[in-house]
């Protein structure tokens, strides 16, 4: 079975505090973009502290990504003879920026954007965020003609884990130090305080994994 790891509210709320001073020092962010559902709170928490007297809120957008598995075209009879390497991953958009709110994508070019999830398990849905965003912004850059810079895009999850990536990011990102995960961890399963039904229980099971020095925190 896989081994279970709960992060409290407070813990998610600490791990934003931590990051943001690196964020606000390597970074300086114009926009962030939250992966749904579990980038909204990370991001929500992040903006308080990227805050900067005398300047407005960092606007924060929100993008969907889901992501299924597809079973391969496969003549095998039972899906028990299926090879996990043919299983290919596949991310659908749920839901896209908001240009009402945005303007036109022109208003992203040359921007700094932090994209903001909770977690990097096989890097495919940030691989996804990454290219599609890239790709829509670059789009306009071009209409734009020569002149306007590119826009850079950073990264922060609250958990990297240490293992084997589907997904690829962009070289000059990892060069240049824009991804940043508050902590890398195990192939671990993290139970997140927002899909607690209990969240009393769920707290408790934290602080005993605290207490027996099983957390992640
Ligand atoms: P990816 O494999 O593309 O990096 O992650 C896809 C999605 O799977 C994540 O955005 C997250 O919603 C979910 N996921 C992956 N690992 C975990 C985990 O340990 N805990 C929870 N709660 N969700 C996870």
């Amino acid at each position: 079975m896989v081994e279970k790891v709960y992060v409290t509210y407070n813990d998610v709320h600490k791990l934003c505090q931590e990051a943001a001073p690196k964020i606000l020092e390597s970074f300086q962010p114009q926009l962030i973009i939250a992966i749904g559902g579990g980038g909204y709170v990370p991001a929500r928490i992040l903006r308080s502290f990227l805050k900067q007297p005398g300047s407005p809120n960092i606007p924060i957008q929100a993008i969907g990504l889901s992501l299924y598995e597809q079973l391969p075209v496969t003549n095998a009879s039972n899906v028990n003879d299926v090879v996990p390497d043919q299983i290919g991953t596949k991310v659908t958009r749920t839901q896209w920026l908001d240009l009402s709110s945005l303007g036109e994508m022109q208003n992203l070019v040359g921007k700094r954007i932090l994209i903001v999830d909770e977690v990097d398990d096989t890097r495919t849905t940030l691989e996804y965020a990454v290219k599609e965003l890239e790709k829509d912004v670059e789009e306009a850059r071009q209409k734009m003609g020569a002149g306007p810079e590119k826009t850079k895009f950073s990264i922060f999850v609250l958990h990297n884990k240490d293992k084997p990536k589907k997904g690829t990011l962009p070289a000059d990102m990892i060069d240049e130090s824009r991804y940043l995960a508050a902590r890398t961890i195990g192939d671990l399963w993290i139970c997140y305080p927002w899909e607690a039904i209990d969240i009393d229980e769920h707290d408790e099971l934290a602080r005993k994994q605290r207490t027996n020095g099983n957390g992640t925190a």
